[in-house]
């Protein structure tokens, strides 16, 4: 309008610039204050790294990825705040100042009263199954995060997954939700047999997707009638509370923290990995209501993790925990943070990236067998999708798939490749980058092979298998 008030010649390339703008995200609700030097390998460098590794991510020294995608779990950037109340870490062994702190903030936020650190997710999962499962008995789940079905497993239950079955649908807005049908007729028909219903918020395992509170509070009535514990794995609760606030009708007006106050009622149990939505770079923590049953977790983990407060963490990280579980509930961080893995979704499938949708909390997982369709699922498509990106452009991703869960694990499992953005770690630049390598890829896709595997351990062979190209 003031350009044609000024007589000067429309601009053509006006509309041009308005869709490119339309393609961010809302923008960082933070500066950069300290950066950290990523290195910019060559083509020749990255297939000599490849080789080295036997064609294993897993296996190629961090220093030499460009653009590490291959989790976010520990991998977020602290803020200055966090730094800061590090210093004031308080590093007595027992009755520190900083666990107080953190207990009061995970009280707050979650509404249980007793709260227990432990070093990562996966140690509050051993403390509380060893306690809560008799040998035989079930364990419940929309669908178990690895280490928590092993620890479940070990601690001597049958982990069985009931996602529902909106989970293979297209697109639903929440598919990460359990089968209550399913739940209630295990409850009903096992009396007694049943240790713990878990609900995993956002569902890891089946690629992020957020539960919404309606499946909870049904899950905890279940619960509450057959008198089994509910315990909610809240590794992504922020993340999830985001989506529910975005999707489920009657909470679009309520503050995220008020959302995961009302998940945190519904819970017996919280167990939760600080590492993703407590924006630390370790440690973990169970929140529980029953008396005894804290009483008999804090005897049990002075053997494992330590003195009950601070679980086998410092005191320093206790402060970060406390300060990252806040800053994880602000909804400007979390509508970036969303905002960043959908930026990643929308390029890769306007680019034709068959993508599992809708996009997730925490990262895009793309098909690998159907983007790769002259691979057959012997010769690993999403592992030869892997290795093709980081030889593209230095991108690491993981594969889960094949690999990860083993040939025989149902050959319906789809073949995918998880790229998982790390909190406030990388700059819309460096997703483009990620798609842009896509790109190159799709020119060249029948030059991209299969591998067989030449080197396996008996378990978790993912982690240090080694490949060859066929
Ligand atoms: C990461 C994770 C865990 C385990 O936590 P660690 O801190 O890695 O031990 C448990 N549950 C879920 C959903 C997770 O994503």
């Amino acid at each position: 309008m003031v350009v044609a008030e000024k007589g000067v010649a429309p601009m053509p390339r006006r509309e041009a610039v308005l869709e490119r703008l339309g393609a961010f995200g809302p923008p960082e609700p933070y500066r950069i204050k300290m950066v950290e030097p990523v290195h910019r390998s060559t083509r020749a460098e990255r297939e000599a790294q490849l080789a080295q590794a036997g064609y294993n991510l897993f296996r190629i020294p961090a220093e030499q990825v460009w653009i590490d995608l291959l989790t976010d779990s520990g991998t977020g950037a602290m803020s200055s705040g966090q730094w800061a109340a590090l210093m004031q870490g308080d590093e007595s062994y027992a009755g520190a100042r900083s666990f107080y702190r953190f207990e009061a903030t995970v009280r707050e936020v979650f509404g249980l009263p007793h709260v227990i650190p432990t070093h990562q997710g996966r140690a509050a999962e051993h403390l509380l199954f060893g306690e809560l499962v008799r040998p035989g008995q079930k364990a419940l789940a929309n669908t178990f995060f690895d280490t928590t079905r092993a620890n479940a497993e070990q601690a001597g239950a049958q982990a069985i997954d009931l996602p529902s079955p909106m989970a293979s649908e297209q697109v639903a807005p929440f598919k990460g939700d359990v089968d209550l049908d399913r739940v209630a007729a295990v409850l009903r028909s096992s009396p007694g047999e049943v240790a713990a219903v878990v609900l995993t918020v956002t569902n890891n395992a089946a690629g992020g997707q957020p539960v919404s509170l309606a499946n909870i509070r049904e899950t905890r009535d279940l619960c509450q009638q057959h008198g089994v514990p509910l315990v909610v794995d809240a590794s992504r609760i922020a993340e999830n509370a985001f989506f529910i606030k975005e999707r489920e009708d009657g909470w679009a007006s309520a503050p995220v923290a008020a959302i995961v106050g009302a998940i945190g009622e519904c819970a017996d149990v919280i167990s939760m990995s600080a590492k993703k939505d407590g924006l630390a770079n370790i440690g973990g923590f169970l929140a529980l209501r029953d008396d005894a049953l804290a009483e008999r977790i804090r005897r049990r983990m002075v053997v494992t993790e330590g003195f009950p407060t601070y679980g086998g963490l410092a005191g320093r990280d206790l402060e970060a925990i406390a300060v990252g579980l806040r800053e994880a509930l602000d909804e400007a961080y979390l509508a970036h943070r969303i905002g960043q893995v959908r930026f990643l979704a929308v390029l890769l499938r306007d680019l034709g990236v068959p993508l599992l949708e809708p996009p997730g909390g925490h990262g895009v997982f793309v098909d690998a067998g159907a983007f790769l369709q002259h691979i057959p699922r012997e010769r690993f498509p999403g592992q030869a999708l892997a290795i093709a990106l980081y030889a593209e452009a230095g991108v690491r991703s993981c594969e889960i798939g094949s690999v990860m869960f083993g040939a025989d694990s149902g050959s319906r499992r789809p073949e995918l490749v998880r790229l998982a953005i790390p909190r406030r770690v990388y700059t819309e630049a460096q997703l483009a980058l990620v798609a842009r390598a896509f790109a190159s890829l799709q020119e060249k896709l029948a030059s991209v092979r299969g591998v067989v595997i030449v080197e396996q351990p008996p378990v978790l062979r993912h982690f240090t298998a080694r490949f060859a190209p066929v």
